[in-house]
Formats: C-alpha cells, sequence, structure tokens
C-alpha cells in the first residue's frame, strides 16, 4: 500500500505557515523545506507567496536552485502562489534574481501597480469548484500571455490569474489566506 503523501512547502521566506495549516486541516502531511536534503521523497511541492527577488537569491545561495527546477522538469507536481508563480516563469517582465523557469508563462510582477495592489474578488471557476471562490491578490502579478500547452483556469478584468500546465500549478492570488480550501484540494488531487 502506499504511504501517505507528503507535500513541500518552500519555506525560504514568505507566507509558507499559512499553507502548512490549510494543508493540515485537509489531512496532509507537509514538510518545511530550506534545503536540497528537505526535498527527498516529497511528493509534490509549494512555493508561497513573498518576495521573488528574495526568494531567488536564496534558492541560489542554498545551492537549491538547480535541484528544484530539475525535479519539477521531470514531473514534481507544483504550486505557485503569487510570488511562487513569479518563481515558476520563463519569463518575466521586470528585472528580477535568479527563478526556476520552468513554466511557459509569461509574468508581470506587481502588475496592479504598488498603490492598488492589493484587493479581493471572487469568482466561479468551474474546474476548481462549484461555489464562486474569494481571490485575494497583494501586490500581485498577473500573465500577460501563455504557451501553447497551458490551460488558462481564471482571469480576472481580462488579465489571466491561475493557469495549468501539466504538472505544474501556478495562481496570483492567496488561497492559503482564506477559508476556501478548493485551490488546496485541486493541488492534493493533482499530487495523487
Ligand atoms: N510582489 C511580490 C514579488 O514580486 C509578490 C507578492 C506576493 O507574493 N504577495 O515577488
Amino acid at each position: 500500500m502506499a504511504g501517505k503523501k507528503v507535500i513541500g512547502i518552500l519555506g525560504l521566506q514568505g507566507a509558507f505557515k499559512e499553507h502548512i495549516e490549510c494543508l493540515k486541516s485537509l489531512d496532509i502531511q507537509s514538510r518545511l523545506i530550506k534545503s536540497k536534503e528537505d526535498m527527498e521523497g516529497i511528493d509534490g511541492i509549494i512555493l508561497p507567496g513573498g518576495e521573488s527577488t528574495v526568494m531567488g537569491k536564496m534558492l541560489i545561495d542554498f545551492k537549491m536552485i538547480e535541484f528544484l527546477s530539475s525535479k519539477i522538469r521531470a514531473g514534481l507536481p507544483a504550486w505557485g502562489t503569487c510570488a511562487g508563480m513569479i518563481l515558476l516563469a520563463n519569463r518575466i517582465d521586470s528585472i528580477n534574481g535568479a527563478h526556476l523557469g520552468v513554466m511557459d508563462i509569461d509574468v508581470k510582477r506587481n502588475a496592479y501597480g504598488r498603490q492598488i495592489g492589493s484587493f479581493i474578488t471572487s469568482q466561479l471557476i468551474p474546474v476548481i469548484s462549484n461555489n464562486p471562490i474569494p481571490l485575494v491578490f497583494i501586490r500581485a502579478p498577473y500573465i500577460n500571455s501563455v504557451g501553447s500547452n497551458v490551460r488558462v483556469l481564471c482571469k480576472v478584468d481580462g488579465n489571466i490569474v491561475a493557469v495549468r500546465e501539466g504538472n505544474m500549478l501556478a495562481t496570483s492570488f492567496h488561497p492559503e489566506l482564506t477559508e476556501d480550501m478548493s485551490f488546496h484540494r485541486y493541488f492534493i488531487d493533482m499530487v495523487s
């Protein structure tokens, strides 16, 4: 019988604790990832929100970046929320440090400007849930364009804010800051 799934959460910086709580509420075991060794045996990984430039730099300093990007390229399920989405992207509009560059999306950082950068809305996303999902944006990116293998899951005001490409999921917003666990459930299904 297969053992219980373990989902890693990149724990270098940002909103990783909230994701741990969400997974716990769904009875899923999680593990904070702070080194290459921590990634041993995980079944999926969440890249949290925070500051993508800082996380990218830490991934390099801690010699994790190539290992992690090759694991994702090899099929490890990965979900990036906000800064995590920026880390996954192949292309980023503004100058940014290191990133994983594994997902065929073109991302605009701080896309909503710095003043009105944070807002909450809600939207029905039928592939994720039968009920409207609250979407929390905090100095969020959105996606300018996607490659042909990328499926757009959600747009807000015409801008792409959630996508899936094979084993990868990316959201501009923060489901871990809401009570609605449908995105977490969806990712757990990707891992299973
Ligand atoms: N603005 C941040 C960045 O560019 C992302 C913000 C977030 O993750 N909430 O990395």
